[in-house]
């Protein structure tokens, strides 16, 4: 069962065959149920993830404006120890970051083993941003994408798990979420005149995207075109493939973890052996357990 689109090889992309609805009958309820289910299997995940510390995992999120970047961070990863997580909002660049290569603030921010990175928009800003307004010459956001490409396999090849999560909203639902915002007053802080000045150039932006996610979708950082028109469904959606990904390195951990146990007991012997009030201080504690 897929509740979203997988693409994991190089491949011309067309989004408007690709759903903004939900493509899977699930029901609300349902899906909220199941989703605080995952919710639990992915703290497991999470905290074998951590302690074992051989892997890392990179979420890049992506989507127009309004598409439901920082809700999917509020929603799916509030089951997770807030210690395991980081989350990177990528801006528009500061002097610091701009007058750098354009992968230094992404690689600067990638996670260390055992930890779940958040990209809150990302590298991919420098071919979709960058490439609908201009901001550099054709020949320089061209060669980004093989770029990316390299990055993100020297990333794989040092066991960060990469997952690139694209928010697939249509254009009427964008309207109706900015109308929302000028409405509701607790939902007037996110207002943004620039969101309404980008929505312009939405077919460029479809474009960019188009191009980012075909170019650099493999096998190792496969790409997810989410139907995102429904929060719950994008919730639940992007739980499910979490889980469903993350499950198979669980093996792998708790072997680890393991080993790991059994060397700290190795040691542990050791030092009780070199020092007897440790060794007396447990024989004690075990006979007043009876
Ligand atoms: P929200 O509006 O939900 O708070 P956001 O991610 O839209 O989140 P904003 O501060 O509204 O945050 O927008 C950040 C802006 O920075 C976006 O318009 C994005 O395109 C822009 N940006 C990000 N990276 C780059 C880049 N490399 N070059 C130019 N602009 C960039
Ligand atoms: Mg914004």
């Amino acid at each position: 069962m897929s509740y979203l689109y997988t693409i994991d090889q190089n491949t011309k992309i067309n989004l408007s065959g690709y759903s903004t609805d939900r493509i899977d009958k699930i029901s609300k309820e349902d899906a909220a149920a199941h989703t605080s289910e995952l919710g639990t299997d992915l703290n497991i995940l999470q905290e074998a993830m951590y302690a074992a510390a051989t892997h890392s995992l990179l979420i890049v999120l992506q989507a127009m404006d309004t598409g439901g970047k920082d809700g999917t961070v509020s929603h799916v990863f509030k089951y997770i120890n807030p210690q395991g997580c980081n989350v990177t909002s990528f801006k528009e660049p500061a002097p610091d970051e701009s007058g750098r290569d354009f992968l230094w603030r992404a690689h600067h921010a990638v996670p260390l083993k055992g930890m779940m990175q958040i990209f809150n928009r990302s590298h991919y800003e420098d071919v979709l941003v960058v490439r609908v307004h201009d901001l550099v010459p054709d020949k320089v956001w061209k060669r980004r994408y093989e770029q990316i490409e390299e990055f993100e396999s020297l990333l794989d090849t040092d066991n960060t798990i990469i997952l690139k999560f694209f928010l697939h909203i249509s254009k009427g639902e964008q309207r109706e979420r900015l109308l929302a915002r000028e409405e509701d007053p607790d939902k007037a802080w996110k207002l943004s005149t620039n969101d309404w000045h980008e929505r312009l150039f939405w077919d460029k932006y479809v474009d960019a995207y188009e191009d980012a996610i075909g170019k650099t979708a493999v096998k190792h950082a496969p790409w997810y075109i989410v139907p995102a028109n429904d929060k719950w469904y994008r919730n639940h959606a992007i739980a499910e493939k979490l889980v469903s990904v993350l499950k198979h390195y669980k093996p792998e951990w708790e072997t680890s973890l393991k080993e790991l146990g059994e060397r700290n007991k190795k040691e542990l012997a050791v030092l009780r052996a070199r020092d007897p009030r440790l060794a007396k201080e447990a024989e004690c504690e075990k006979e007043r357990k009876g």
